[in-house]
């Protein structure tokens, strides 16, 4: 059993840094999880600390039911892959991957089993004799993992290990990290600070903000209820649009004008703690062209009318930026509340962005009808920063 439990696990450098608070985290054996969040945020100091690589402040670290907290990383049966490969040069593709097990002293006969094994896993065997050099980046991340594979271990840590590559092979690497991971079977630990590696690769992921983690799901969870304003605008792209709304009778007064309240606004609002002064968030792909929506959305749906900044074409489809109504006074606002509720550093987004189908006629300089989705909007008190729920 490969199941690691973090229990109200902390770390504080001498300098008095705070790198990670009370993490309480079970990952089960054979799940793929992934640690997202900003740069700083300790996600790598959280995977250091399950290698090994740094001391635990306080807490315990249990790996297969064991307290491992006083283990040396080489007792833990744990392989870990950097986001700098760390391949011997002099040494070939085979070698390489063969050097743990000949650190081992394995026998000769069962190294070359367990070499041409992970080869084939990873479509290594034809560069076998090669030298590091002569390989792509995304062949040397493979000879990297190869090397962590011929140990089997009982989980994988991997910092980074895409980042080095460059857009497209990322996605392809990322697929074989996906497949991999599915066929040994083993537990896995990924870092990452790209939402888009996060959503797509783990079972659930960990979000993590300034050594403490806001929020664990699986990645649909994460996309639909977010826990508060910080998941919501790191979760998605592009971000969440965030606007100050108003609660009034019986809508609520934005910047995009008054909006309707639905059954579930109102029952979000109808808290008698609600503050009147919330942060709508609504998402870019929950916005259209209102000559676009059938009649069904049309009745879940408010619109509002607002002038057309850019637009930008995916072919697939469209990006329509708008100006909305008092935009300046908006983003102001918008970065008080953003700050209050501790998440400045999700960036006030000017105007606001959306996301169209390729029959949209809207054009930059215009004004467009804008349909938006009530059922998908989400309501943030400002102080807490709370999704109200
Ligand atoms: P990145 O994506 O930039 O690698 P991260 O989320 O992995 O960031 P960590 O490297 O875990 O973040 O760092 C968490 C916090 O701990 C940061 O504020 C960092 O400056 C601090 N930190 C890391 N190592 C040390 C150290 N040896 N001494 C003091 N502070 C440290």
């Amino acid at each position: 059993m490969a199941e690691i439990v973090l229990d109200h696990v902390s770390k504080s450098f001498p300098d008095g840094t705070v790198a990670v608070e009370d993490v309480d985290l079970e990952i089960a054996d054979g799940e793929f999880i992934i640690l997202v969040g900003p740069s700083g945020c300790g996600k790598s100091t959280t995977l250091n600390m399950i290698a090994g690589l740094e001391d635990i402040t306080s807490g315990e670290l249990r790996i297969g039911g064991q307290r491992v907290n006083d283990k040396a990383p080489k007792d833990r049966d744990i392989a870990m892959v950097f986001q700098s490969y760390a391949l011997y040069p002099n040494m070939t593709v085979g070698e390489n991957m063969a050097f743990p097990l000949r650190l081992a002293k394995l026998d000769k006969s069962v190294i070359k089993q367990k070499v041409d094994e992970a080869a084939r896993v990873l479509e290594l065997t034809d560069h076998l004799d090669r030298k590091p050099a002569n390989l792509s980046g995304g062949q040397r991340q493979r000879v990297a993992m190869g090397r962590a594979i011929v140990r089997n271990p009982k989980a994988f840590l991997m910092d980074e290990p895409l980042s080095n590559l460059d857009a497209k092979l990322r996605v392809q690497m990322r697929t074989q990290v996906s497949r991999l991971q599915k066929q040994l079977g083993t537990t896995m630990v990924y870092v990452t600070h790209d939402q888009t590696e996060a959503m797509t690769l783990g079972d659930r992921v960990v979000v993590m903000r300034g050594g403490v983690v806001q929020q664990v799901g699986d990645p649909q969870a994460l996309y639909d209820f977010p826990v508060n304003l910080f998941v919501a605008g790191f979760i998605g792209s592009p971000a969440m649009n965030f606007l100050p709304a108003q609660v009034e009778e019986s809508m609520l007064r934005t910047p995009l004008g008054d909006l309707p309240l639905n059954d579930r606004l109102r029952r979000l609002v109808s808290h008698s703690d609600t503050p009147r002064q919330l942060v709508l968030g609504a998402r870019p792909e929950h916005f259209e062209d209102a000559a676009l929506v059938d009649d069904a959305a049309r009745a879940r749906g408010a619109q509002f009318e607002a002038s057309v900044d850019v637009v930008e074409s995916l072919g697939s489809d469209k990006y329509v930026y708008l100006a909305v109504s008092g935009d300046r006074a908006v983003s102001r606002d918008l970065e008080d509340l953003a700050a209050d509720a501790g998440a400045s550093d999700l960036g006030a987004t000017e105007g606001l962005v959306t996301r169209m189908s390729v029959e949209s006629r809207a054009r930059e300089g215009a004004s467009a009808r804008v349909w938006v989705d009530l059922d998908k909007v989400h309501l943030f008190d400002p102080e807490s920063g709370r999704t109200l729920t």
